[in-house]
């Protein structure tokens, strides 16, 4: 309460005071102008009853017989009361005084100031207590060259006097002090509503509790300010809310990144960083108890510093920002460091580990030199083949057939080549955005078995399919097909003569159905058993070549279950054979 009204009180205290200090003013100026009037009036008055005086010793010769008793009578004729007539030698001896009866024995009257100043200056004039009455009287003395005649009255301008004289006056002055007040406080009421309104916004704002937004101002200047005031503040308050809305969209959007960023003000002190930055730092310096601000430490690090100090005091280009970027190898792994100056030297540092891409591109390399050695084979056996028929016109039908018939198995081989090629290429750029389709599995193992019917019956071989109608798996149809296929082409190939083939559901859970497919063949020399899913790997690569392998089936198996989320693994079993066990979903 008490805060609440301060501000009348404050206005209520300096309008007081300032009323106060006004009216003392005018009530000093007011006096001194009445008590000069009165002085100069007392002056004329004293002035008058002196020369009348002077008049009544001339024309008596009161002088020349020295008989001042006579002036009594013309004292007592005179209207003030207490008036005191004193006629005073010029050197100061007394030569009557209406007061005292025993004037000759009075004492010398030249030291008076009234009458020093009259004999210097011709008249003079003095306040002072009457030392028999002991009140104030006015004097006044005139030099009339042979004496001084002195008129003295009772002095009454005082404060009292003046103010009693002045009531009405005062009583004016007081009243209208009330009106203004009264005026005052009309007016301040609704500033003062809308002042302490907006104190009570600017408190709970600082102390960031919740105020009543609805809060409405009295329709007033100070009103319209304090609603001025709230809007803008509401739209700051939106504008915070948005920045912090942004801030934690970006925050998310750092995290969800695969590289490490970090943001740092111009004196490298952190400004934000996402997790992974932590990540990359720890790998990099090989330290884990390691902070984003230690990022200037790391000496892998340090060419950073000496890009940021390159730039610390040249200016920015907004539009080209000055940008470093460099490799780095640590443990076997890669890193990309880069680091982007912006215009108000603040800066971010970006790590990335492109391990990955490395080992990727190192892949691809490889691949492609692969397929290169691949093709050259076929190819420039084609080529023997048809130079050898070009070069000999003359050649018998036998030879010739047997030429052609070779140069078509190579040209058969360069087809299956360039197929698995195809297929792992699509795997690869398929990602994971193929049409997915349901595939009954035990139709397509049939129509598998469909195709490789005449190789199977030639090695005299078995399958045993133990997979319900129903069990359906939801993936790239030609994919699928793809799988089984390699996998019984492969037993075909490698198992041996006589051998068993078995599929089966082993096992069913909610996301997927998991696999069995072996045979009781030769199996897989267990050094290469690890290695047999890599691209372009045979175990007999003459063997292999002969059977039209390109060493890409089991490549394409183990992609094409991994390009559908499933699970791979390849194991020679007890008895003897090879057992793949995976799973593919539903
Ligand atoms: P290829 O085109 O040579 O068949 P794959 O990738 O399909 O290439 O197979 C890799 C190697 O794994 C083959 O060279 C073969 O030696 C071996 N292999 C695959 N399946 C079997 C199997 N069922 N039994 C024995 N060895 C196999």
């Amino acid at each position: 309460m008490k805060i609440k009204n301060s501000f009348r009180n404050n206005l209520f205290l300096w309008y007081s005071i300032i009323f106060i200090v006004f009216t003392t003013l005018i009530l000093a100026y007011l006096y001194k102008r009445e008590k000069d009037y009165r002085l100069s009036k007392l002056n004329d008055e004293l002035k008058t009853i002196t020369d009348i005086v002077n008049n009544f010793i001339i024309v008596n010769s009161i002088f020349e017989l020295s008989d001042y008793e006579i002036t009594d009578s013309l004292v007592n004729l005179f209207p003030q009361a207490h008036l005191r007539i004193t006629i005073i030698k010029p050197e100061g001896g007394i030569l009557y005084d209406s007061f005292f009866r025993d004037w000759k024995n009075m004492e010398d009257h030249s030291g008076r100031p009234e009458v020093k100043a009259s004999v210097n200056t011709g008249f003079g004039t003095s306040i002072r207590k009457s030392e028999t009455t002991g009140q104030p009287y006015y004097y006044y003395a005139a030099n009339y060259r042979r004496y001084v005649i002195r008129a003295a009255v009772l002095y009454d301008i005082n404060v009292v006097n003046f103010l009693n004289a002045s009531k009405f006056f005062l009583l004016v002055l007081f009243l209208s002090f009330l009106a203004v007040w009264a005026t005052l406080l009309f007016v301040t009421s609704r500033f003062s509503e809308s002042i302490t309104k907006l104190k009570d916004f600017a408190l709970k704002v600082g102390k960031n509790e919740t105020f009543d937004f609805k809060t409405k101002f009295p329709k007033n200047e100070i009103g319209i300010v304090g609603e001025e005031i709230l809007e803008i503040y509401n739209n700051l308050l939106r504008t915070k809310n948005d920045l912090i809305n942004e801030k934690e969209k970006l925050f998310n959007h750092l995290n969800a990144l695969d590289e490490g960023i970090a943001f740092f003000s111009f004196d490298k002190s952190r400004i934000l960083n996402n997790d992974h930055f932590i990540r990359i730092m720890n790998m990099i310096s090989g330290d884990l108890r390691i902070f984003p601000t230690n990022v200037f430490d790391i000496s892998e690090l340090s060419a950073i510093n000496e890009f940021i100090a390159k730039y610390s005091d040249s200016e920015i280009n907004q539009a080209d920002l000055p940008k470093t970027e460099y490799q780095l190898n640590k443990d076997g792994r890669y890193f990309r460091v880069q680091c982007v100056i912006f215009y108000d030297k603040s800066f971010e540092i970006i790590l990335s580990d492109i391990t990955k891409i490395g080992k990727s591109k190192i892949i691809k390399q490889q691949m492609t030199s692969n397929i290169a050695h691949e093709l050259k084979t076929p190819v420039s056996s084609i080529r023997g083949y048809i130079e050898t028929l070009m070069n000999d016109p003359g050649i018998d039908q036998k030879k010739k057939k047997y030429f052609l018939e070779k140069a078509l198995a190579q040209t058969d081989r360069l087809i299956g080549l360039i197929n698995d090629i195809s297929v792992l290429n699509r795997i690869e750029e398929a990602g994971s955005s193929f049409k997915p389709e349901k595939v009954k599995i035990r139709k397509v193992i049939k129509e598998v078995c469909e195709n490789f019917k005449s190789a199977i019956e030639a090695k005299m071989m078995n399958i045993e399919m133990d997979i319900d109608g129903e069990v359906t798996v939801i993936g790239d149809k030609s994919l699928i097909l793809s799988v089984f296929q390699n996998l019984i082409e492969n037993a075909i190939n490698y198992a041996g003569e006589k051998t068993t083939i078995r599929i089966f559901v082993y096992n069913e859970d909610k996301k997927f159905y998991h696999f069995s497919f072996s045979d009781d063949g030769v199996g897989i020399p267990p050094e290469h058993i690890n290695r047999v899913f890599e691209r372009f790997y045979r175990v007999d690569s003459g063997r292999s070549r002969k059977s039209g392998g390109t060493g890409l089936g089991l490549a394409i198996v183990k992609n094409a279950i991994l390009l559908h989320k499933g699970e791979i693994l390849v194991r020679n079993k007890g008895e003897g054979g090879t057992e793949f066990l995976f799973s593919l979903p539903k």
